[in-house]
């Protein structure tokens, strides 16, 4: 299921769009966020933050939540941005997954922490992937294709220069982890191609600018 720009700036997920107790929004050139959102020091990590535990400042690449009105933020400019619900608990997830983030397994982190804390079942969770750098663009030196190899024992090409796809490896993990395929969101548009909406690292790493991608349990 694609992803559709709103009116606002922002690119949303149709699956998400289907719980009504949820906003969500993957960030733009466009879009400013409204409100404060809770964000954290991205570090390329695998460390999970309740927002209970959030403090100004703190690291981490994904945040959890049940809270309703606290909105949980993630910034990229190539790394994938990814958000769940679980439909059945009302927890929320905003997650930062660059290419060490997701060889990190900060996904797989995620619900686990959501299963043990909250009682999220893989099968409750519906998992949305914003726009990042897409196949066509990211590409890698062998040290780190080789390091995909367990994600894609079907690829004989990651000895050498090669590309890799960050948002199928993480649909990879969540399929790993129980959530089902019908699940999961994850064809949205590659950020280096498409200058006209996206901030890109690869492509403008002078500039630094990163994109907000939301979520928020409304009520
Ligand atoms: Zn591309």
């Amino acid at each position: 299921m694609s992803l559709y720009l709103d009116p606002a700036g922002y690119f949303r997920s149709p699956l998400l769009d289907q719980v009504e107790w949820l906003r969500h929004g993957f960030g733009t050139v466009q879009a400013s966020l409204p409100g404060e959102p809770l964000c954290l020091q991205q570090v390329h990590s695998d460390r999970v933050v309740d927002s209970s535990e959030w403090t100004p400042g703190c690291e981490g690449d994904a945040l959890i939540t049940s809270r309703a009105g606290e909105q949980l933020a993630v910034k990229t400019a190539d790394c994938v941005p990814i958000l769940l619900a679980d439909t059945e608990q009302k927890v929320i997830a905003a997650i930062h997954a660059g290419w060490r983030g997701t060889l990190n397994r900060i996904l797989a982190r995620t619900i686990e922490r959501m299963g043990q804390e909250r009682g999220s079942r893989p099968e409750a969770i519906l998992a949305a992937m914003g726009p990042a750098i897409g196949p066509c663009c990211f590409e890698v030196g062998l040290e780190v294709g080789q390091e995909f190899a367990a994600l894609f024992p079907e690829r004989h090409d990651l000895d050498g220069r090669t590309r890799i796809d960050l948002s199928e490896a993480n649909r990879r993990i969540l399929m790993q982890c129980g959530v089902p395929g019908g699940n999961i969101s994850n064809s949205a548009p590659c950020t280096m191609c498409a200058p006209a909406y996206f901030h890109s690292w690869r492509r403008d790493r002078r500039s630094g600018a990163r994109m907000y991608s939301a979520i928020e349990i409304t009520g």
